[in-house]
């Protein structure tokens, strides 16, 4: 079996991979040069985002890819042979499967075992792009079980699951990201979809936010379903969960295991 390098970035997992690093490397040095917010003190939030991220790294290939390709039907991109009705079929599963996220995102806050799972994501007191890694395997095991069944139910095919989860991935390290951004284009972009300054408010320590702003790539469906929250994201805002402290590394891991995690 050939696993070169070439080879792997020649399949659709490769460019993934190859998509969402150089994109997470892009805002990770720029966030740096041009930060919204002041970074705090420390680099104790990197190596536990980091670390959590390593798991999910090594898991995947075990469990997470397994999971979408026992969804996915069929490893091609296209269901028929006009171009313009596949741009429409991907660019309705790619809606389809963000409303899902939607859906499913206010379900890990409002189901309280999910929620001690999401806490651990939340539980970050900054946010930048190393954020949008830091998520408990389970978390990451449990939606990638739970998509089945969108894409049970629409056939998506492998190709558009895949552009999906490429798409969502960028999406998430842009709405985490402490980029500094011009307010004027910030405010058109949001229009559309989620930017860092929606996406802060969610994670602002203040539960009324918290249960807000859900959306993942695209604003409407907060707008849509009346979660979308009034406050105005300011760089001094206190980032986490209301009156809690983040955790040590092997407390995050352990936490959706303890009552009060
Ligand atoms: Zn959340």
């Amino acid at each position: 079996m050939d696993i070169s390098w070439q080879s792997f970035a020649a399949t659709p997992v490769g460019v993934k991979a190859l998509v969402v690093g150089a994109v997470f490397i892009l805002f990770f040095t720029g966030e740096r040069i041009y930060s919204a917010a002041p970074y705090p003190e420390g680099k104790a939030r990197l190596f536990r985002n980091i670390g959590l991220w390593a798991i999910v790294l090594v898991a995947s290939p075990l469990i997470i890819a397994p999971l979408t390709a026992l969804g996915a039907n069929q490893l091609v991109w296209t269901r028929s042979d006009s171009f313009y009705f596949n741009v429409l079929v991907l660019a309705t599963d790619l809606v389809l499967l963000d409303l899902w996220v939607y859906w499913l995102h206010r379900a890990w806050h409002r189901v309280p075992f999910m929620w001690r799972i999401h806490k651990v994501h939340h539980f970050d007191e900054f946010l930048d792009s190393t954020s949008a890694f830091r998520f408990h395997l389970g978390e990451v095991a449990i939606s990638a079980g739970l998509r089945l069944i969108p894409i049970t139910l629409l056939a998506v095919p492998l190709g558009h699951v895949l552009a999906f989860e490429t798409l969502m991935l960028c999406a998430v390290i842009f709405h985490h990201s402490n980029l500094r951004i011009p307010a004027l284009l910030e405010r058109a972009i949001s229009r559309v979809i989620i930017t860092p300054s929606i996406h802060w408010v969610h994670h602002h320590a203040v539960m009324h936010d918290t249960n807000s702003n859900y959306g993942a790539i695209f604003s409407i469906w907060d707008r849509l379903f009346g979660t979308k929250s009034v406050t105005v994201r300011t760089y001094d805002m206190r980032i986490g969960v209301e009156s809690v402290e983040d955790k040590s590394f092997l407390g995050l891991i352990l936490s959706p295991f303890k009552r009060n995690g």
